[in-house]
This record gives C-alpha cells, sequence and structure tokens, in this order.
C-alpha cells in the first residue's frame, strides 16, 4: 500500500512563515526573589460594625437606630455574633486578616461593658484579626464610663470619637444637650486617665445661636485638651423645625458657616492638624486608617449589622436595613445582602480616585501597584483642569488636595472622577431603596422612639 502525502496551504502559513520553536509551557515574566510567606500571605481586610442603639435618640439624626432596649439589645447581639461567624467560615476571608475596623452606629457605648467585652472577644476569636489592627470605636460624652474605657482598651482599640458638638452651655442647649461643658471636658479627660492616646471629638458649626467668636472658643478649648483628631460638621437643615417648636435663636446664614469652615480649617492648620476627607483634622500619625487605606487602597470592608456598607469580592453591597429583617435573615444562617453593584475593573479604578481624592491623596506608585496603571496619565485631563483652578498640586508621586480651599471642595473634586454616567447620580443613602428590601415579615416587635424625646445630635 502506498501513502501519498499532500501539501495543504494553510493560510496562516502566511502570517507565520517559520514555526516557533520555544514551547508555551507559562506566561512570560521576569523573576524575581519570592518566599513562602509571599506566596501564602494573608490579605489586609477591613470591617464595619453597625451597632444600632442609642440611649438619648437625637432629633436631626438621619442615622439607622433605636432606642436603646435590653431584650432587643441582646437579640440583637446574638444576630451579629452570629453574622461573624457566618463570615468566619467562608475560605475567603479566611485568607485575609483584619487590619482595620471602625465600629459605628447608633452609639457602640450605649452597649453595657459586659456586651462590649463579649461581642469584640468573639470578633476577635472568629476572625483573624492582625495583632495591633487600627480599629476605632464612636461613644459620647455620657455613654463612656471608666469601665467601659478600659474594655475597649483590653480589646485593643486605640482610636476612640466623642460627640461632643459645642464646648458653649447655651449651644448645648440649643441643641438640647446636657449643657455642662465641663462634664464633656471630664470624659475627655477621663478617657486620657484610662490610657486613650488617641482622642477624636465631633464638633458642630451652624447652630442656632452661634456665633465666629463662640465657635473660636470651641475649637480652643479642644486644642486646649490635648485632643488628637477633630471633625467639624455643620448642623442640619432640618433642625430648624425644632428651631420654630422651640423659640431658639437662628441658625447663622450659610455664608457664616462657610466662613466658618475656613477659619477652624486654618486654625488648625496652624496648630499642627492635618486635614483629611474635608471636615476631619488629625496631628500626624493620629488619622485612621480606616478611611484612609480603606478606601484608597481598595481594601476589602466586611460589614456587619443593619444598614452596613462592605465591599467584598468586586462587589459593594450594604445589609438589610430594617433590624428585625436582619435579625430573622442571619438566624436563618444566611448572610442579611440586601442591595449592591459588582464593580467592574475600569469602575474599581474610578472608585479608588474618587475615594482616594476624599482622603485627600493618592500615591502614584500605590495606585499603579493595586490597579495596574497610572492614574496621571489616565486622568491628565481631570488632573489639569483641578490643578488650573487651584484645587490640588500634583508631583511625579501623585496629587495631593490644596487645603484650606482645596478641602472646602473636597466632594466636588472627588466626583470629577465619576464616570460621565454616574456624575449626577446621588449617593445610596439618597436613593430610594424600598424596593429592594425584603418583604419577609418583621418578626420582632420593635421599641419606638418616645414622642416627646428631642434632642441635638450626640455625635456624628
Ligand atoms: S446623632 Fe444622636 S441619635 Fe444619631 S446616632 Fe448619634 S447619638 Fe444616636
Amino acid at each position: 500500500m502506498s501513502i501519498t502525502t499532500t501539501t495543504t496551504s494553510m493560510p496562516f502559513w502566511k502570517e507565520y512563515p517559520e514555526r516557533d520553536s520555544e514551547w508555551v509551557r507559562q506566561y512570560p515574566t521576569k523573576h524575581v526573589p519570592v518566599n513562602e510567606e509571599e506566596v501564602f500571605a494573608r490579605k489586609p481586610m477591613g470591617v464595619y460594625v453597625h451597632i444600632p442603639f442609642c440611649n438619648r435618640l437625637c432629633f436631626s439624626c438621619p442615622y439607622i437606630k433605636h432606642q436603646t432596649d435590653r431584650d432587643l439589645t441582646r437579640t440583637y447581639l446574638e444576630a451579629l455574633k452570629t453574622e461573624i461567624t457566618n463570615y468566619a467560615e467562608r475560605p475567603y476571608i479566611q485568607d485575609h486578616v483584619i487590619t482595620l475596623g471602625y465600629i459605628g452606629g447608633g452609639t457602640p457605648t450605649a452597649l453595657t461593658a459586659p456586651q462590649l467585652d463579649d461581642l469584640l472577644g468573639h470578633m476577635y476569636s472568629s476572625l483573624n484579626v492582625e495583632e495591633g489592627a487600627d480599629f476605632s470605636i464612636e461613644t459620647t460624652p455620657v455613654d463612656i464610663s471608666e469601665r467601659k474605657a478600659t474594655v475597649l482598651l483590653e480589646r485593643g482599640i486605640r482610636r476612640i470619637s466623642l460627640g461632643v458638638q459645642t464646648f458653649v452651655p447655651e449651644e448645648l442647649k440649643n441643641i438640647g444637650r446636657p449643657n455642662d461643658p465641663e462634664m464633656l471636658k471630664e470624659s475627655i479627660r477621663l478617657l486620657r486617665r484610662c490610657g486613650f492616646e488617641n482622642i477624636n471629638i465631633d464638633l458642630m458649626h451652624g447652630i442656632n445661636g452661634q456665633t465666629m467668636e463662640s465657635w473660636e472658643h470651641s475649637l480652643d478649648v479642644a486644642i486646649e485638651l490635648g485632643v488628637t483628631c477633630i471633625s467639624f460638621y455643620t448642623y442640619m437643615e432640618f433642625a430648624q423645625i425644632s428651631t420654630k417648636r422651640r423659640k431658639l435663636p437662628p441658625v447663622p446664614e450659610k455664608a457664616v458657616v462657610d466662613d466658618m469652615f475656613l477659619f477652624a480649617a486654618e486654625k488648625l492648620s496652624r496648630n499642627g492638624f492635618l486635614g483629611y476627607y474635608g471636615d476631619c483634622f488629625a496631628k500626624p500619625g493620629y488619622q485612621p486608617k480606616y478611611g484612609e487605606t480603606s478606601w484608597s487602597e481598595d481594601i476589602p470592608i466586611i460589614p456587619l449589622g443593619p444598614t452596613a456598607t462592605g465591599h467584598l469580592r468586586d462587589h459593594w453591597y450594604f445589609n438589610e436595613p430594617d433590624i428585625g429583617r436582619y435579625i430573622q435573615t442571619v438566624m436563618e444562617g444566611r448572610l442579611p445582602i440586601s442591595m449592591g453593584k459588582h464593580i467592574t475593573k475600569s469602575e474599581a479604578i474610578r472608585r479608588s480616585m474618587v475615594l482616594g481624592v476624599k482622603a485627600g491623596r493618592v500615591n502614584r506608585e500605590r495606585f499603579r501597584r493595586i490597579h495596574g496603571v497610572d492614574f496621571m496619565e489616565m486622568f491628565r485631563a481631570e488632573i489639569d483642569d483641578l490643578i488650573e483652578k487651584e484645587l490640588i498640586t500634583a508631583d511625579e508621586n501623585g496629587i495631593e488636595v490644596t487645603g484650606p480651599k482645596g478641602w472646602y471642595y473636597l466632594d466636588n473634586i472627588s466626583k470629577a472622577f465619576y464616570s460621565p454616567e454616574f456624575r449626577r447620580y446621588p449617593q445610596h443613602l439618597g436613593a430610594d431603596i424600598s424596593n429592594f428590601i425584603s418583604s419577609r415579615p418583621i418578626p420582632l416587635q420593635l421599641t419606638t422612639r418616645p414622642k416627646d424625646e428631642e434632642a441635638g445630635c450626640d455625635h456624628h
């Protein structure tokens, strides 16, 4: 039998006249020394814990919270611990180490000292929390005690944030707070005596009856007390409803409130504070890592508790806001994820830019390491425009928002990096989320706010 061979003219021969003799066995790379620790290193991760209880509900507060109630608090803490366990069992979570966290609310210290101890103990024993992880917690001057402060310190929490609002007695009265500035100062001294070195206080501008002089007084007291961080917020517009009801002096004009911002930014800068997020100031080295690192470096965040927002496995999402449905979902063994979005690669890049700018600066090399792109080239037009407006400065290391002018417009600057389709898109908390809330019945009878409860903000 004879074998005949035919020569077929294969079209790709025109493209590849010679067959490549190198047999592909892996993706080409330049090799560098690698060790076992690097190969198996756990990646950093953060955690946000929401405690939706307050001992006294503030009149003008937009946050999800409930009057502290012994039974509800106990049931909630069981659910929260179960949610932690549910996360802890997942391999993706086990591949990470918790390096930072934030415990907010509500008022986390509305919990008792043993409850705080139990919750933190459960979290640390279930998740891989790194020794020395950077954790912050919120409190109010009336909800903190030596016992609670000691528990927090023993559990490794190093930064505490107190809602003070003002050191002027009349203004405290106008926002419905215990109007004794000495008590506020004493709570700060107590935290220092207990061992807290990093103490943040929240102050408010735009309060009824506030003047530039009284605002300066509050800032002076805060600086003299030696706190390491000061954040300030504008008293909320709808607080004016209470102004009419209670015949309070008017809130300052908007132009005066704007001047109060610039005045405070300049004063705090002169006194050694650095600005971040626009209205937060910290002594060097005391800025919380939670926002700075998790935002600009794209560190995943586990959300715990109702309304908590998280960012895991390329999804941004937030938890069921209704506490009853939250508890039921968790107790059924599921994660209480309510709504969210898959983040594509290009959105992740923009997200890092937006949140990095919000933190005040974006490092070029770190950004390239995380996303593999040079943001200075990618966003050349936006960056040039912001430089021309003197809102940012740039050098070969990256960009930095200029203070105080740029800090004041920080949100405007951040939005320059939104994709065009989202330029006028509202934040999630401003969006109508009702369609996404599950329709299962609420299993719990919740405590409602007493009708005559009226107060200013204790914190935030
Ligand atoms: S502002 Fe007042 S009501 Fe709102 S979370 Fe803080 S303490 Fe609670």
